[in-house]
């Protein structure tokens, strides 16, 4: 097992470059079979920073037309989420009456793609799902708990490449305090 160091930190291997490669090319499959008989091409999202390797790797393996879009959110600092999503960069193209695919590196709590969708909805999309190249399917349902109890439903990504126990990674886009977005693979942090 390799480790890292990065800034203060030391991360061990978790997904070798070659199995983040295969999820990829999985979640492609996934999506081309539900958008082949699309008639406007979709818009991907891609949600800087961190899913820009996701995203360009995700895109060679899409075999219907689409557009590209970007935008920017921003939730952690450091190894935490804020609980708060700020927009740091508006997206590149109007969203009114387009499908929309968000192309996401992690969900965990989930707020920033529950914000997103809602504000992609605003903006007047006529449908949005999510891509996800990680999940953290029990920080996920833990949030969605909550806010079902304040009334709001949130719903998992529509494709995810892999699911993950909580725990934070970086590597392959993923970033600690915007360090280690150029590794292959995927770093956990070693907590020894
Ligand atoms: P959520 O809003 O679902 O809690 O978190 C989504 C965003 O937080 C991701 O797009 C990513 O920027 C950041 N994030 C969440 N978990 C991790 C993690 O384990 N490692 C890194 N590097 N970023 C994370």
């Amino acid at each position: 097992m390799e480790k890292v160091k990065v800034l203060d930190k030391t991360f061990r291997t978790m997904v070798k470059h070659a199995d983040i490669m295969a999820a990829i090319s999985d979640v492609a499959s996934r999506i081309n079979r539900d958008y082949k008989d699309c008639e406007e091409p979709p818009l991907l999202l891609c949600i800087l920073n961190g899913a820009i390797p996701f995203t360009a790797e995700l895109m060679k393996h899409l075999n219907f037309d689409h557009e590209l879009a970007c935008m920017k959110v921003k939730s952690y600092e450091g190894t935490a989420t804020t609980g708060k999503v700020k927009v740091d960069m508006a997206p590149t193209t109007s969203f009114k009456g387009r499908k929309v695919i968000i192309a996401e590196d992690i969900v965990d709590t989930g707020i920033t793609i529950h914000f997103l969708k809602k504000f992609i909805k605003d903006e007047g999309a006529s449908d949005v799902r999510v891509s996800t190249l990680m999940f953290k399917p029990e920080s996920f349902s833990r949030n969605a708990g909550m806010l079902a109890g304040r009334g709001e439903r949130m719903t998992p990504p529509e494709y995810i490449g892999m699911s993950i126990p909580d725990a934070f990674i970086l590597g392959f886009g993923m970033d600690y305090n915007e360090i280690g977005r150029n590794y292959r693979d995927i770093y956990v942090l070693d907590e020894q």
